[in-house]
C-alpha cells in the first residue's frame, strides 16, 4: 500500500500558448497529489491538456507555451522558477518522463546498447563502457528484455519492445516518480499489457509513484489507484478508480463511462467523441471533496 505522503504536489497549475488565432488555456488551473507509490492516471480526451501538464511537470515548457501560474513541489521542493540546469538535473534522477510518442524517437541508426551509452553518460560523463553494459543488462532486464536487445537497431523491435527501450532509459537513475505519457497508444492489446505489466513491475521495484496519462480510461483503470479526469484543460474529477467508475459525479466523466465499450468492442477513441460533443468545459467549476478523497468540479456558488 502506498505511503500517503505525497512526493509530488501540483497546485492550481496553468499553462497557455500564445498563437496567432489567441490564447489557448492547455491547462487551466488543475490540482493534485501524487503519493509515495502510488499509481495515478490522467484520463481526457485528446486536446484536454494532458500531455501539456505532463511537460510542466517536467520544466518542458517552451515558447509558445507559458506556465502563467500555480506550483509544482516535489519532495517540498518548488520547481517552478528553478533555472533549467537545475531542472535537468532533477528530470534525470528524481522525475523521469516517457513522452507521448517516443519510441518513435528513437535514433534508427543507433543500436539500442548506444542509446543507453547516451542516457547513462548524459548524467555521469566519465563512465566506463564495461559499467555502461552492466547497467544497461540490469535495466533491459527490469523491463522483461533480452540483454542482446543491445545490439538490435529500433526498427528491428516490435512496438511493445522498442516501448520497454524507453521506460528502461527513462528510469536510468532510478527516480521516484515516472510519468509515462500514452504509452500504449499505437500498440496492440496483448503489447499494451505487456507494457503496463511493465511499468507496474518497475514501479514496485523502485517504489516509484507513476502518473500514467491515457485516453483510454478502460485501460487505465486496469493499473492505477486513483484517477484524474481531465476536461477543456481542468480536472472534473478525481478519485479511487473504483469510486470514478461506480459513482461517477460529474457529468462529462458520467458520460465517458456511460460510452465506454465492454472490453469486446473496445474503441478507445469513442467515448471520447461521443462525450465531447454534448458538454462544454466550465471555468467557473471548483473542486469539491464529494466522499472521502472523491473530488468532483461543482459551481461556485456565490456566497
Ligand atoms: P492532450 O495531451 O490531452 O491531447 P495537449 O496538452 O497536447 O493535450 O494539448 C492541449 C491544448 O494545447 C490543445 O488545444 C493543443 O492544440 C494545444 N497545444 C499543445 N501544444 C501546443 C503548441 N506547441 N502550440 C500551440 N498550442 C498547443
Ligand atoms: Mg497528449
Amino acid at each position: 500500500m502506498a505511503d500517503r505522503s505525497p512526493v509530488l504536489q501540483v497546485e492550481n497549475l496553468e499553462v497557455h500558448y500564445t498563437t496567432p488565432r489567441g490564447v489557448i488555456r492547455a491547462v487551466d488551473g488543475i490540482s493534485f497529489d501524487l503519493a509515495q507509490g502510488e499509481r495515478f492516471g490522467l484520463a481526457g480526451e485528446s486536446g484536454s491538456g494532458k500531455s501539456t501538464a505532463a511537460q510542466a511537470l517536467m520544466g518542458l515548457i517552451r515558447p509558445p507555451g507559458h506556465i502563467v501560474g500555480g506550483s509544482v513541489t516535489l519532495d517540498g521542493r518548488p520547481l517552478l522558477g528553478l533555472s533549467d540546469e537545475q531542472l535537468r538535473r532533477i528530470r534525470l534522477a528524481q522525475m523521469a518522463m516517457v513522452p507521448q510518442g517516443a519510441m518513435n524517437s528513437l535514433n534508427p541508426v543507433r543500436r539500442v546498447r548506444d542509446h543507453f551509452a547516451d542516457s547513462i553518460r548524459a548524467h555521469r560523463a566519465r563512465v566506463g563502457d564495461r559499467e555502461i553494459r552492466e547497467r544497461m543488462q540490469e535495466l533491459l532486464a527490469m523491463v522483461g528484455l533480452r540483454r542482446s536487445t543491445g545490439d538490435l537497431y529500433p526498427n528491428e523491435l516490435s512496438g511493445g519492445m522498442k516501448q520497454r527501450v524507453c521506460i528502461a532509459l527513462a528510469i536510468t537513475l532510478q527516480p521516484k516518480v515516472i510519468i509515462a505519457d500514452e504509452p500504449t497508444s499505437a500498440l496492440d492489446v496483448v503489447m499494451q499489457r505487456q507494457v503496463m505489466q511493465t511499468l507496474r513491475t518497475i514501479q514496485e521495484r523502485l517504489g516509484a509513484s507513476v502518473l500514467l496519462i491515457g485516453h483510454d480510461m478502460g485501460l487505465l483503470a486496469q493499473f492505477v489507484d486513483r484517477l484524474g479526469i481531465m476536461f477543456g484543460g481542468r480536472l472534473v474529477e478525481v478519485g479511487p478508480v473504483g469510486d470514478i467508475f461506480h459513482h461517477p459525479v460529474h457529468a462529462y466523466t458520467r458520460m465517458v463511462i456511460e460510452s465506454l465499450p465492454t472490453l469486446k468492442e473496445r474503441d478507445p477513441s469513442r467515448a471520447a467523441r461521443v462525450s465531447g460533443a454534448r458538454l462544454q468545459p466550465s471555468r467557473t467549476e471548483v473542486l469539491r471533496e464529494t466522499a472521502p478523497g472523491h473530488w468532483v468540479a461543482v459551481e461556485e456558488k456565490a456566497s
